[in-house]
């Protein structure tokens, strides 16, 4: 393929140097850039456990590459290309397939809105249940107190 772009790693005048990473394509809406983010763990020392946290890292996505949303790329450190992108796309590892990304991603958004529904309907249902156990527990215990007075009379009279 033709690539006339001076700002590519293979066709252009481009040196990678620095960090190389990888990422998947959150947006491609921009002319040649594309938005990469990375899942990061991070240690939360306070309470001695990992927090997944996000990084977007922004690229240059030269024509001869044309990486897609959802594509898994690599993508190497560059000299400063625009006010905000500093890496270039290298390769794409793994391409996004269009028709099974839309045909998974539609269930998923409905089972996720199933489940918080789910959680808070749990949640009420918890709170009846509380309430319901507390009262039963005021019963038996006002039960057990009577049991107790008959067994501590039933003691004394076997005394
Ligand atoms: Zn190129």
């Amino acid at each position: 393929m033709q690539c006339n772009d001076p700002k590519c790693p293979h066709h252009g005048h481009l040196k990678v140097r620095g960090n190389v990473l990888t990422g998947t394509v959150k947006s491609a809406k921009a002319p040649k850039t594309v938005s990469v983010e990375r899942i990061l763990v991070k240690y939360v020392p306070k309470y001695e456990r990992y927090k997944k946290t996000k990084s977007r890292v922004y690229a240059h996505n030269p024509d001869c590459i044309a990486a897609k949303e959802g594509d898994f790329v690599t993508i190497g450190e560059t000299r400063k290309l625009s006010k905000t992108k500093s890496f270039v796309v290298l390769k794409i590892e793994k391409k996004a397939d269009a028709e099974t990304h839309v045909a998974t991603a539609i269930p998923e958004a409905k089972n996720i809105k199933k489940e918080k529904v789910e959680e808070k309907t749990g949640k009420k249902k918890h709170k009846e249940n509380a309430e319901k156990t507390e009262e039963a527990r005021e019963e038996k215990g006002l039960h057990e107190k009577k049991d107790s007075k008959n067994e501590k009379n039933a003691k004394k009279e076997k005394k």
